[in-house]
């Protein structure tokens, strides 16, 4: 086994560590500050991605496709654990979700002429996108519940429904919908009644009712909404696949989708654990430093050793999803989609301790780092569902 990156891979991470270096870090303070000024969308953003464009660090996954750098996953897991680290910075590369998702659907499903007027402008950084499944009026872990109504009249198909949890609707750059719902609701099979269909985002009769924050923060960093589909009319070459093929294209989506929100967190956990190390020797009480404190040590010991584990996990997982696909590394992807949140939201809650007061405040962004590792139990998800799939799958090695 070489647990060696190869060259292509170090070559990358070196000119990736010198972008954060130079225009990332030294841009976090001004993120927050336009942030806190009531811009959802900070400017940064849109003046930092040329830069990147430029660099060749631009669209670095999607693999198996001529549109991005052609890296694996597992060559990409390493570059997506850096953006991580500061949780706006995947956007200025074009690696964000939900958007890596929806573009890879796009990819792989959308016919040329949806490929033309919807993938080349996500891949651009023109446009953002938006995955619309989870209904606030029912239990939307069980995604056959969804009930949303996608209704096909003459050329058309006419589209109903309440949705939440919509990353990026609030967002006026997100100009498509990939949206769920229903065609077949009385089909007896109820993984053939879903489909997904695109919907342009200026369609009449689309609300866009409310942004969610998430632990009272506006944007984790993507701003989630409620939104209204009433009577949407969109043309039936929108469909995406075909009609009640929306679980395929489901279980195509989140593989890829899951796996880079636990890359993130490795590095998230990662900044973290460093902050910790910093403040814990900088600050002395009662005679000696933080640090010194064997509760200190024992915890940042525990966070490298857990931080450690969770990126060979995430590693298995790339593997298995490079060399025997998606379906099959299933239990792997389930296994990480635990395992990462958790994990994070641990190390960082040790780091917010150590901080004392501050670490609840906004100044070190360790409160909103634990927000995002906690939401990560629910979104793509929540963590019971992964286990039982885990369970199962482990149960049915002994029939
Ligand atoms: C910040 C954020 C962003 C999101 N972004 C998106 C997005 O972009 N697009 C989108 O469509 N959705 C998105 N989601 C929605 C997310 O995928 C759902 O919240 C999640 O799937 C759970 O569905 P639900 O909220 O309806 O919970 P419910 O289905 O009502 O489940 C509630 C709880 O029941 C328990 N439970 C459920 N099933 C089982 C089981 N089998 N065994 C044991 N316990 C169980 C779990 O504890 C679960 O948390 C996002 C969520 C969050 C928090």
């Amino acid at each position: 086994m070489d647990f060696a990156y190869p060259e292509k891979t170090q070559t990358l991470i070196a000119q990736l560590n010198a972008f954060m270096d130079e225009h990332i870090y030294p841009n976090e303070a001004r993120y927050e500050e336009e942030l806190a000024a009531g811009n959802y969308w900070p400017e940064v953003i849109e003046e930092l991605k040329p830069k990147a464009r430029a660099a060749g660090l631009w669209n670095l996954f999607l693999p198996e496709s001529e549109h991005g750098a052609g890296l694996t996953n597992l060559e990409y897991a390493p570059l997506c654990e850096i953006m991580g680290r500061v949780m706006w910075a995947p956007e200025v590369f074009n690696c964000s979700a939900p958007d890596t998702g929806n573009m890879e659907v796009l990819a792989r499903y959308g016919t040329p002429e949806q490929q033309k007027q919807w993938l080349q402008p996500l891949l651009d950084g023109e446009i953002r996108s938006c995955f619309a499944m989870t209904e606030p009026d029912v239990a939307s872990s069980d995604a056959t519940n969804i009930q949303s109504a996608i209704v096909r009249d003459g050329d058309d198909y006419v589209i109903n429904g309440r949705k939440w949890f919509s990353s990026g609707s609030p967002d006026e750059r997100c100009k498509i919908f990939i949206f769920m719902g229903k065609t077949d609701p009385d089909n007896p099979n109820r993984h053939k009644q879903q489909s997904m269909i695109l919907v342009p985002r200026d369609t009449p009769g689309i609300t866009v009712v409310r942004p969610l924050p998430v632990f009272g923060f506006s944007g984790t960093p993507d701003v989630t909404g409620e939104v209204r589909f009433e009577n949407v009319r969109v043309p039936a070459s929108n469909m995406l696949l075909g009609d009640g093929r929306g679980f395929e294209i489901a279980q195509g989506r989140l593989g890829p989708g899951r796996i880079h929100h636990c890359m993130r967190l490795i590095g998230l956990a990662e900044r973290a654990l460093e902050k910790m190390c910093k403040r814990t020797q900088e600050r002395v009480a009662f005679g000696k430093p933080v640090a010194e404190q064997t509760v200190t040590l024992e915890r940042i010991a525990e966070s490298r050793i857990l931080i450690d584990q969770t990126r060979l996990l995430v590693l298995n997982a790339a593997h298995m999803m490079d060399t025997v696909g998606n379906k099959v590394a299933r239990k792997e992807i389930a296994m990480i989609k635990v395992a990462a949140p958790n994990m994070a939201a641990r190390v960082i809650d040790w780091a917010i301790q150590a901080h004392g007061g501050g670490g609840v405040t906004n100044d070190f962004g360790l409160a909103k780092a634990y927000a995002n590792a906690r939401m990560l139990r629910l979104a793509d998800g929540p963590d019971e569902v992964h286990r039982n799939q885990i369970g199962r799958l482990e149960l049915a090695r002994y029939r």
